[in-house]
């Protein structure tokens, strides 16, 4: 419900004289004309704005009323004062007119009271898991409604102009007003002439049958920032649906997928990696070749590792969005494999071994029966 000051839109201060009017109306009209601004939509609703306020202000009754009680006039509720004429005809009274279309459903959402602003769309991308932790630039082929390029979003044929609507005057609206004992009822609808575009096309677009917009296949370049997981949105701004009547158009939502890896698992920033480990490395210890994002990386295993044990590999996991010098860790989990389909000489030595480590193996087994005996009889 907010309408602009009457001076304001003409650009005057309070006191400015007739003749100051007149001559920033003039200024304005020539710079708003909709002949002189096929392309800009929103011309239309502006020439508008500036004609109603130059008919309140150039008329020094009205203007009088206009700086006594603004744009509420008391005196229009009662269809009194001889105020009917052009100018005072668009407002609404005091709310009467919302509360009215809330209950009769007038206008309903189709409210034509500026311009909307376009649909937002979503598109799921399907990402690489190295392009995730590092960013990369894809192209996408969205199908989205697009101001038609051929007539610039006017439904008309080129070489020829929409005309403005002669039902609504260009508002786009219609209005129905009601005098009531409570007061003078306007309800506002979408003109039905022109369907709220407040112009009407005698010769359409062939491109796009007069709608002004077409349904289009648009290649859109997506610039993905290192760090990003399954689940992040990223936003291009404009990059949504054209608006169907002149407004901004609405945003492109991208929703990040990330491919699974044949090696490596992630946690937020964090990579693991699975190595298998023979018995004789990790009895032995050895340097064995890891792979990380950046390549392959040598790790030493110390002697006597035991299987499950993990590694940590600082700053080799994922970048962090938004600060991609930061970066998480690659954690190596070992697994150590026990030998299978011996041979019969493996096996002797298997045997040797384990007389050798007899010893070894005994003790470590009695201790362990130990403290099972400990944990079960408690406090002996
Ligand atoms: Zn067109
Ligand atoms: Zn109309």
């Amino acid at each position: 419900m907010s309408k602009r000051d009457y001076y304001e839109v003409l650009g005057v201060s309070r006191s400015a004289s007739q003749d100051e009017i007149k001559k920033a109306y003039r200024k304005l009209a020539r710079q708003y004309h909709p002949d002189v601004n096929k392309d800009d939509p929103q011309a239309q609703q502006k020439f508008a704005e500036i004609a109603e306020a130059y008919d309140v202000l150039s008329d020094p009754a009205k203007r009088s009323r206009y700086d006594q009680f603004g744009h509420q006039d008391p005196t229009q509720g009662f269809g009194g004062a001889g105020g009917q004429g052009a100018g005072f005809g668009d407002f609404d009274f005091g709310g009467f007119g919302d509360i009215f279309d809330m209950f009769f459903g007038g206008a309903g959402g189709a409210r034509a009271r500026g311009p909307q602003r376009g649909h937002d769309l979503e598109y799921e991308l399907e990402v690489d898991f190295e392009d995730a932790a590092f960013g990369v630039e894809e192209e996408i082929q969205i199908p989205r409604t697009e101001t038609c390029s051929t007539c610039s979003g006017t439904g008309a044929k080129p070489g020829t102009s929409p005309k403005t609507c002669s039902v609504c005057h260009g508002s786009g609206e219609q209005q129905t007003v009601t005098n009531t004992p409570f007061g003078r009822m306007v309800n506002r609808r979408v003109c039905q002439a022109c369907q709220g575009r407040g112009q009407i096309v005698d010769q359409p677009c062939p491109d796009c049958r007069g709608q002004g917009r077409r349904r289009v296949r648009r290649t859109v370049q997506i610039k993905v920032p290192p760090g990003v997981d399954t689940g992040t949105r990223l936003r291009v701004a404009g990059a949504g649906e054209a608006s169907p009547n002149g407004g901004q158009p609405g945003d492109l939502h991208i929703i990040i997928h990330v491919r699974p890896h044949p090696l490596f698992e992630r946690d937020g920033t964090n990579v693991y990696v699975d190595v298998p480990l023979s018995f004789v490395q990790a009895a032995l210890g050895d340097e064995i070749d890891v792979p990380t994002l950046d390549g392959n990386v040598k790790l030493r295993i110390p002697e006597g590792t035991q299987s499950g044990t993990s590694f940590r590999l600082r700053g080799k996991g994922i970048p962090k969005l938004g600060s991609p010098v930061a970066r998480g860790d690659q954690h190596v989990r070992v697994q150590v494999m026990t030998p299978t389909n011996l041979s019969e000489e493996a096996r002797e030595l298997f045997r040797q071994l384990a007389k050798e480590l007899g010893e070894q193996t005994h003790e470590q087994a009695r201790t362990f029966m130990e403290r099972m005996k400990d944990a079960f009889l408690g406090n002996a």
